[in-house]
Parts: structure tokens; C-alpha cells; sequence
């Protein structure tokens, strides 16, 4: 469902992507026709049960107790800096986690608190409806949808691989290959840095992030073509801040 080539009732966005990739400036966000159904995933049976106060942000939310929590592995855009999609990406996000929502949290070892103090996790649900024809333990994975959807990038950890990262970046690919979210209006750079034994790919030579050995064997590449590689953005000097180039009445670009 949802395949990029079927020509209904999206044909005149198709047309508009068309002449987004002839470079034309657009002014409006293209509505990309959500997917169908989401992917179900077991729920592990070590996960810890809460329930949602509220999403903040497309990658970010509250539950009950007042602790915030962040998907682990997913960089949406910023609801506070008004970029483009940030709406969207947190109407997506309540949409899979409705308030008062039971959700499961899951996590990786080493990495249960980022530097904002929020708690990183995998947040799985069991959306009303589908219950009925589910496993008890299956349920649909937050992160997984959220870079499926196209709502956001991924976002790696530093020095360490996430255990569902094959899954994660996989659905990056597949929303950027159907222009999903914010693919629909993703310009590439002409050039970025690649740090070749990292996937990670750098917009600012001095970025804390580029191992000091690696500084001197920096590659020069289309972005397209990082992203056909399987690398991703640096959080650090590019993350959001970098993908968009299209805007909208509602959410301008913030630079
Ligand atoms: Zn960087």
C-alpha cells in the first residue's frame, strides 16, 4: 500500500514533485498520502509499561510522573525553532501515542539519558482497533513509524550501534525513495564531508564530532550519494537544522 507509482487521488502532488526536482522553489508542503498500515513488531517482554501524558515534539514526549522521553534514533524536526514539518511530525506522533496512551519502553545498555536529561527509548504501542487481530505482545514501533513516515532523520549514537539501527535507517531509505515527509522537499548538498570509516557524514569541517585522526582523509561527496550509501547526517552540524530547504505559511524556515 501507499506505493509511490500508483496515480490517483496524489496525482497533482506527483506533479508537484516533479517540478520540485526541476528546481522550483515551492511554497507549499506537499502532503504525501500516509501509509496504509504500520509495520508490527514484538514488544519485548523486558519492556517497561507507562503511559503518555503528552508528545511534545515528533521525536519527543511525556508520560505520566512528568518524565520526558526521546525515541531513540530519530531526529525530528523542532516544534520551538518552527521548522518546516514540525507540525506534522508531532501530529504523527499523537496520532501513534495518543494522551493517556499505554505504551512499552524499551532500551539500549548504555544509553538510557540524553544530554537534556530525557530518557531514550524505543516507544511501542498497541493502536486501538488492530488490538483484536494482534499477539498480545505485538505492537507497532514509534521509532520505526516516525522515519517510515518521513517525519524525521535518524539519529545515531555516538560510538555505539543501535540494535534496531538496520531497521531504522531501512525505513529512511524507503521514505526518502517515496519522497515521504520531509523527502519531499530535500534538496542535497552538492558536497558534504564523509569520515570514511564512520556512516556518518559532516557539513562543517571543524564539527566536534569528525574523530581528530580522520580530519586529514575527509571525502568530498554529493549528499545523494551518501544517502544511496547508507550514511546519515551528523546530529551535530547538520541534523534538522540542514534537511529542509522547502517552507510553508505555517512553519517558516528558521535561517
Ligand atoms: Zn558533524
Amino acid at each position: 500500500m501507499g506505493c509511490c507509482c500508483s496515480k490517483d487521488s496524489a496525482g497533482d502532488v506527483d506533479e508537484k514533485l516533479m517540478d520540485h526536482e526541476k528546481s522550483i522553489v515551492m511554497v507549499t508542503i506537499p502532503q504525501t498520502r500516509p501509509l496504509q498500515t504500520e509495520t508490527s513488531w514484538m514488544i519485548p517482554a523486558t519492556a517497561v509499561v507507562a503511559q503518555c501524558h503528552r508528545v511534545t515534539n515528533g521525536d519527543s514526549l511525556i508520560i505520566l510522573g512528568d518524565q520526558p522521553i526521546k525515541l531513540l534514533g530519530v531526529d525530528a524536526p523542532d516544534v520551538k525553532g518552527r521548522q518546516p514539518f514540525a507540525a506534522e511530525a508531532k501530529a504523527k506522533c499523537e496520532s501513534l501515542v495518543p494522551r493517556g496512551a499505554t505504551i512499552w519502553l524499551d532500551f539500549e545498555a548504555n544509553h538510557t539519558v540524553d544530554e537534556a536529561g530525557r530518557k531514550q527509548c524505543y516507544v511501542y504501542v498497541r493502536p486501538e482497533g488492530r488490538a483484536a487481530n494482534q499477539a498480545q505482545d505485538e505492537g507497532v514501533l514509534v521509532n520505526y513509524e516516525m522515519l517510515r513516515e518521513g517525519f524525521a532523520r535518524f539519529h545515531p549514537l555516538p560510538q555505539s550501534r543501535l540494535k534496531h539501527e538496520g531497521a531504522l535507517t531501512g525505513a529512511v531509505a524507503q521514505a526518502r525513495q517515496e519522497s515521504r515527509g520531509i523527502w519531499a522537499t530535500f534538496i542535497p548538498k552538492e558536497e558534504v564531508l564523509v569520515v570514511v570509516k564512520t556512516k556518518e557524514y559532516h557539513l562543517n569541517p571543524t564539527c566536534s564530532r569528525i574523530p581528530f585522526d580522520a580530519v586529514a582523509s575527509l571525502k568530498r561527496i554529493n549528499e545523494n550519494k551518501a544517502l544511496d550509501q547508507g550514511m546519515f547526517i551528523c546530529p551535530e552540524c547538520g541534523g534538522m537544522n540542514s534537511s529542509l530547504k522547502g517552507t510553508s505559511a505555517s512553519s517558516p524556515v528558521p535561517y
